[in-house]
């Protein structure tokens, strides 16, 4: 069964709007048409209506990199789920460790901000994973577990086409520690026998679940060609054109 792999990029809290429309420039003018690989570029919220024009018309999708768990009102500083719709956006990025860890996201908002997500017709990518603490601590699992669990509580077979799991291990994000690829395996197998418990076999071998956690052009191809790997979630190397393009490739290669 050929994989519909997906590589996503989250440029976080980097880049002016033209800057960002220059590097979407870039990646669009570099992907291969038909690329047989689902790329999305996550800019931040003031560049997102420059690289949707950017991308209108390519293989490049948008994501956005966070967004309100309601539809409108007294939210100072947020964006809801329709404001995204409203500028082409396909993909949110939900529950990122960086969220959690900086602005006290927990499992019950983002279950409800990936509620609202999949009502408003978005692409949650759900993100996962355990700090060093826990992991040395031998609580990865557990800990896992918890996090997909109360990050896809209420949710059903239903939104497997829609919805993306990333498993960033925290102590691997930026880092330039990359987890090994049996390791990350190991990890990526049991969330996929999570998702067959929480919504049966078919739909939880629809829903892909990327590894991000300094996945760069040295390490992607071993990475990509695990069973359970569907593509990768990526900051760093996202934010040129050429290590980008190459973690496509990667993916592309994996897939023929
Ligand atoms: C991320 O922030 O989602 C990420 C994986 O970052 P990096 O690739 O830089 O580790």
């Amino acid at each position: 069964m050929t994989r519909n792999y997906l590589i996503a990029g989250n440029w976080k809290m980097n880049l002016t709007a033209t800057e960002s429309a220059a590097l979407a420039k870039e990646v669009v003018q570099l992907v291969s048409q038909n690329s047989s690989v689902d790329i999305c570029v996550s800019p931040t919220f003031t560049a997102l209506d420059a690289v949707s024009r950017m991308v209108n018309g390519s293989q490049v999708s948008l994501g956005a990199q966070n967004m309100h768990q309601e539809v409108s009102g007294a939210y100072t500083g947020e964006i809801s789920a329709s404001m995204l719709e409203s500028l082409e956006v396909d993909y949110v990025i939900l529950g990122h460790s960086e969220r959690r860890e900086y602005f006290g996201e927990t499992d019950s908002l983002v279950n409800q901000k990936t509620v609202a997500a999949l009502q408003a017709g978005l692409k949650p990518i759900v993100c996962v994973g355990e700090t060093l603490e826990q992991r040395e601590a031998d609580q990865t699992i557990a800990v896992i577990q918890s996090q997909v669990e109360g990050g896809l509580a209420s949710l059903g077979a239903d939104c497997a086409d829609s919805l993306v799991i990333a498993y960033e291990p925290v102590w691997a994000i930026g880092t330039g520690k990359t987890a090994t690829p049996e390791m990350a395996e190991a990890v990526h197998a049991e969330i996929r026998a999570m998702l067959t418990g929480l919504m049966g076999e078919s739909a939880a071998q629809k829903i892909r679940i990327l590894y991000g956690g300094s996945m760069k052009p040295e390490n992607a191809d071993e990475l990509l060609a695990q069973a359970n790997i569907d593509g990768g979630l990526i900051g760093g190397a996202a934010l040129k054109a050429d290590s980008f393009i190459s973690l496509i490739d990667s993916a592309a290669k994996q897939s023929n």
